[in-house]
């Protein structure tokens, strides 16, 4: 058989495991937006099915097989060549997955469902012991886990699994210079009268919220013939095929930025995903490369486009024409200073920018004392609480809004779910300089509603490739240099400099 046989023969089944993950997709948005509630036991069982049988497939020794007799191919074709990537990809899939015994797996999967039910009664009952022995056996689970693969710190394997080719040791470099940066810049903030946002909590009606974010995120160039946005508790993105990738929200009639920054940073992912090659459609390299890189698309829409001054000047009329009675009193500069509020608070999904990723690095501490055997999980709301006093200078007076506030631990494993946030910050920061010394166009244009020289920038240099480059491959190739803390705290203190004079 000739390499292209092979080669095709591995793509039909590369598709098949695609189209198993692409309908557990669907059900899990069906089960996020419209699903009764009386579907949660089968929902769960055809769910466990589908991710079943893509494990099957994945680790199939057909795929194996296939992979080797390829692999003199793959070292036959240069580096950036699409079958050479979509080899290189396959392969660490599946060396991921043939090491992980699937009765493991299966367990895992059956114990976080019932943390995950517990914990949605716990955290409403402020109830840490509830959920107390369910965490104990997560951290013997993500210790198993990563036992399973070769590492140097026992989170490494866990970190790869979201962010491929980042460690804890250089994460942890990256974050310690972050936080020495801005631990002082918060200080400086906080020390000054907070800005006025009591505005954005008058009463603005649903309809009219989700359409003027629709009109925002169509002029961002998110494809509605290619997607559709849902109301849902806990908004995400989800893509089923390349061609309907969708977003989710959630309406807050007495607070206006709830919805519509979260639709603009969910179509931030959006737009990555509909800017992927059509190609690799169906194949391992038809998705985001990592979820750092991920959340830097999310974020540069959100927060480097959606908050800034450049944006708001031109959508500021239109927002108060939607608005009349509730934001006619109120003008741009106040708008803009309430949209990026800085202060010291207890929950990360709500925190600024300045602040946001003081939380995350909260967040990825602990996971490594608990992963190192430090901290004991009878001590995790405690020392939730002295890092929370010590790092932003704020102690949760529970632990609804303290250890018990965020979905990860209780429904995943411990480690390697948070770092990608803050990476992804630090990216955005760092592709959009790359992006404006391209284009020093761009943030004109951002005043004038047009998105096009960005998004065609990003799409050319980041998201048309997919997962064919790592995100540590992306970020030399688009900045001429690793992962850098500079970038963000340039953007941070001109931002934020001017708002607050600091
Ligand atoms: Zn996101």
């Amino acid at each position: 058989m000739s390499a292209e046989v092979k080669m095709t023969e591995l793509k039909a089944r590369l598709l098949e495991i695609s189209d198993l993950n692409g309908a557990a997709s669907v059900l899990s948005w069906d089960q996020s937006t419209y699903m009764p509630p009386g579907g949660g036991p089968a929902r769960s069982r055809q769910s466990a099915l589908l991710g079943r049988l893509a494990h099957e497939r994945i680790t199939a020794p057909e795929i194996g097989r296939l992979l080797d007799e390829l692999e003199s191919y793959r070292e036959s074709l240069p580096y950036d060549h699409d079958d050479a990537a979509l080899l290189r990809v396959t392969r660490r899939t599946y060396d991921q997955r043939i090491r992980i015994p699937a009765p493991f797996m299966g367990e895992l999967y059956e114990h976080i469902g019932n943390l995950f039910d517990t914990w949605t009664r716990a955290r409403p009952a402020n109830d840490f012991g509830m959920v107390r022995d369910g965490l104990a056996k997560t951290l013997d689970y993500s210790r198993r886990f990563a036992e399973y693969f070769p590492h140097q710190h026992i989170a490494d394997p866990l970190i790869d699994l979201s962010d491929y080719g980042m460690t804890a040791e250089s994460v942890r470099a990256v974050f310690d210079e972050l936080r020495a940066e801005l631990v002082p810049l918060v200080q400086a903030i906080t020390s000054q009268p907070p800005a006025d946002n009591s505005f954005l909590r008058r009463y603005f009606p649903q309809d009219a919220q989700l359409a003027f974010g629709v009109e925002a995120i169509k002029d961002f160039g998110y494809d509605f013939n290619r997607g559709r946005q849902d109301l849902t508790h806990h908004p995400f993105m989800t893509r089923f095929s390349a061609g309907d990738i969708r977003i989710t929200t959630r309406v807050d009639e007495h607070f206006l930025t709830d919805a519509l920054f979260s639709t603009l940073h969910e179509a931030g992912h959006a737009l990555y995903e509909q800017g992927i090659d059509v190609g690799y459609d169906g194949l391992p390299l038809g998705g985001g490369t990592s979820a750092g890189v991920h959340e830097s698309q999310s974020r540069t829409w959100e927060n480097i486009v959606g908050r800034s001054r450049a944006f708001w000047m031109h959508y500021y009329p239109g927002l108060q024409a939607a608005f009349p009675e509730q934001l006619g009193d109120v003008s741009l500069d106040a708008f803009y200073r309430a949209i990026n509020k800085v202060e010291r608070s207890l929950i990360r999904v709500d925190a600024d920018e300045v602040t946001y990723n003081l939380h995350v690095m909260i967040r990825f501490g602990l996971e490594l004392d608990l992963l190192e055997g430090k901290l004991p999980i009878d001590d995790l709301p405690e020392a939730w609480r002295a890092r929370y006093t010590s790092d932003l200078g704020i102690t949760p007076p529970d632990d609804k809004d303290g250890v018990l506030q965020d979905v990860h631990w209780y429904g995943g494993l411990i480690g390697g779910a948070f770092q990608g946030y803050t990476i992804g910050n630090l990216m955005s920061a760092q592709f959009y300089e790359a992006a404006l010394r391209a284009h020093p166009e761009i943030e004109a244009e951002i005043g004038q509603g047009k998105f096009d020289t960005l998004r065609t920038w990003a799409t050319e240099n980041i998201y048309r490739w997919g997962s064919k480059f790592t995100a540590n491959e992306l970020m030399e190739r688009v900045t001429g240099g690793p992962l850098q803390v500079a970038p963000l705290i340039r953007y941070l203190r001109g931002k934020y400099g001017e708002l607050y004079s600091v």
